[in-house]
């Protein structure tokens, strides 16, 4: 998920996966081997994370299907990587706010989120995670996770919204 939504994001990477790349639509397997593989992956993810400017960052979005996302804390800055996340408990109450993606680069839209989460994950070590969360950390874990299931912001906004940033989209890619 990009920092600001409104913000204009850089659009120079290599390595992250932009929206109509099959692999964002994919379910991600999930992961049942830990290791230094797994760290050097998780190294690498808050790398190109940091560099765009991100606050999560699953890891689809450099073309790798596996079940891992990173996430910094929005006020400490603390970075942590969850395994398998699922979310167990969802809110009825829901919020409506501006969100954007790192691999939609330049369109934020409006998406309807769950107040609260509750997500259960497991760190690198194996440990067992759950996060209770609320506000813009419950919207950060819900963006990822929906990227580990194959899903992006197009599929959770409004039509009219859709409509909107699929319209810029073509736009951007006409001459
Ligand atoms: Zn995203």
């Amino acid at each position: 998920m990009s920092r600001s939504p409104g913000e204009k994001a850089r659009l120079s990477s290599d390595n992250i996966r932009l929206f109509g790349d099959p692999v964002l639509r994919e379910e991600s397997k999930e992961i049942t081997e830990l290791g230094p593989e797994l760290e050097r992956l998780s190294k690498l993810m808050f790398e190109v994370m940091d560099r765009e400017g991100g606050i999560g960052l699953a890891a689809p979005q450099i073309g790798i299907q596996r079940k891992i996302m990173v996430w910094r804390h929005p006020e400490t800055e603390q970075g942590y990587v969850l395994l398998n996340p699922r979310i167990v408990e969802r809110s009825e109450e829901t919020v409506t706010a501006s969100e954007g993606c790192l691999s939609l680069p330049g369109h934020s839209m409006d998406v309807e989120r769950a107040e609260r989460v509750v997500v259960e994950a497991v760190d690198l070590r194996g440990e067992p995670v759950t996060i209770e969360a609320a506000g813009l950390l419950a919207r950060i874990m819900q963006h990822e996770i929906d990227h580990l299931e194959g899903h992006v912001i197009l599929d959770r906004t409004t039509s009219t919204e859709r409509r909107r940033v699929l319209k810029d989209l073509r736009d951007q890619m006409e001459p």
